[in-house]
């Protein structure tokens, strides 16, 4: 049996769904973070169960081809970037199989088999894995020498670690960190940081327990300034109470064409590159003619909602959040779209009101948690020719591909895009068609 701390030996041929890397002795199964499929490398045990165990990396003894220098220091202390140390061109493939393994095994369907037939593309990547993100949250504080910190918290704790330049934000964090630091208060509890990629508009929140002054560097792109008052003991980041010090209070982005008002507290997608490519494959599963009617459930701010408008005859989308809908509207309204229409309701709920126009096109962009069964039920009910599934989790998406397919739908493309390289989350869009043959 193996004991704590012991050093062993061991070959890296797998990887979790977490990203940790795992590797066989006999027939004991080792999880180790920061390894690569391929890797020789020398572990200490931490814990032992009876068939499986967790593993510390002590040394690579034999990299793997995959195998790459990590970029950022901090990234096995942060845990964000858990693919760090893999070659970005094998993380794209790590992803796609880790779509294809949940759609096999949770969903029941065998792409070497009988769904053969079903176009499964390779996982749409970023020409820059790095830089990506546009919006950064810096918590802030002291700490135990008394230094004013800024960064990530460390795993499983409230202790930051100080980092003032997050590979995958952007270049101007590190400015207006180093700025906001030396101002530093002890109400101050985040930074928060948000550009437009396309305008180049930068906003910058400071979140406080109480009402603060604070300055930002002399940056070109800062438009506006605003803070945030949370002086409630909780681990959300932002409060209710929004002050606008400069600026108009938010920063203004486009998708595509479209044209988007981004304020501290609203959801955008943090990728904007990558939602492009995203957006892209759901408008042409979508295959929108001008006749047609669609419903977008789980629309956020409107974003797929919006995309689809000009092709279509006329869109609703479904919103739980209140304030999200409301800024779909306003959205609508600055794009000058008048055929979309907005509901604030739980999806499940609002799509079973009978008085609803059918849908020609229904598309679903749930969150992890993946679609209610009632909302399942109801679309199957309601019959449209396609459905164009967009997932942030491929295994409750394979759990509801399969109740879909046992519903008279068709598993026709399935298309992963990277949105968050280095970690292991992965989107895929998908499309389902009416299988011919099943009532209208
Ligand atoms: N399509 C949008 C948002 C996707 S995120 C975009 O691409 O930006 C998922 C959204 O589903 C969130 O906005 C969340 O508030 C919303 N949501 C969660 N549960 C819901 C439910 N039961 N019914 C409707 N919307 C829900």
């Amino acid at each position: 049996m193996y004991s704590k701390n012991q050093i062993i030996q061991v070959n890296i041929v797998d990887l979790s769904h977490d990203g940790e890397g795992i590797g066989k002795n006999d027939a004991f199964t080792w999880f180790i973070k920061d390894t690569v499929p391929g890797d020789v490398v020398e572990a200490s045990v931490m814990k032992v169960k009876k068939t499986y165990g967790y593993a510390r990396l002590q040394r690579v003894i034999t990299p793997s081809p995959d195998r790459t220098e990590g970029q950022c220091p901090l990234a096995r202390s942060c845990g964000g970037c858990t693919l760090q140390v893999m070659r970005y061109d094998a993380q794209l493939k790590y992803k796609k199989k880790k779509v294809r393994n949940n759609l096999e095994h949770i969903g029941g369907f065998d792409f070497d088999g009988k769904d053969s037939r079903v176009e499964f593309g390779d996982t749409i990547g970023m020409e820059n894995p790095w830089r990506y993100r546009n919006k950064s949250q810096y918590p802030i504080g002291i700490d135990k020498n008394g230094k004013v910190v800024a960064g990530f918290y460390a795993a499983h704790s409230h202790n930051i670690i100080d980092c003032e330049d997050c590979l995958i934000g952007t270049e101007e964090n590190r400015r207006i960190i180093e700025c906001i630091k030396k101002q530093y208060d002890p109400a101050m509890r985040h930074i928060l940081i948000r550009k437009g990629f396309k305008t180049g508009q930068i906003m910058v929140c400071v979140v406080a327990e109480k009402k603060i002054d604070f300055s930002v560097p002399d940056e070109p792109g800062i438009t506006t300034t605003v803070l945030n008052i949370n002086d409630k003991d909780t681990n959300v980041i932002l409060g209710d109470r929004t002050i606008v010090l400069r600026g108009p209070g938010y920063i203004e982005d486009y998708i595509g064409k479209l044209k988007f008002r981004i304020s501290a507290r609203s959801f955008f997608q943090v990728n904007p590159i990558q939602v492009e490519k995203l957006y892209g494959k759901a408008i042409e599963y979508a295959a929108l003619t001008g006749n047609e009617v669609v419903w977008d459930l789980y629309c956020g701010i409107g974003t797929i909602t919006l995309s689809l408008a000009e092709k279509a005859k006329k869109v609703y989308g479904v919103e739980v959040v209140e304030q999200a809908v409301k800024d779909a509207e306003e959205n609508a309204r600055i794009n000058g779209i008048e055929n979309a229409r907005f509901y604030t309701g739980k999806a499940e709920d609002v799509i079973r009101r009978e008085d609803f126009e059918k849908p020609d096109v229904v598309v679903v962009d749930p969150p992890r948690k993946g679609c209610d069964e009632r909302c399942l039920e109801t679309i199957l009910k309601m019959q449209p020719e396609r459905i164009v599934y967009v997932s942030c989790d491929s295994a409750t998406l394979a759990r509801d591909l399969r109740i879909l397919c046992n519903g008279g739908y068709n598993l026709s493309r399935v298309q992963p895009v990277d949105m968050f390289g280095h970690s292991v989350h992965v989107e895929t869009c998908v499309l389902l068609t009416k299988a011919s043959g099943s009532e209208g």
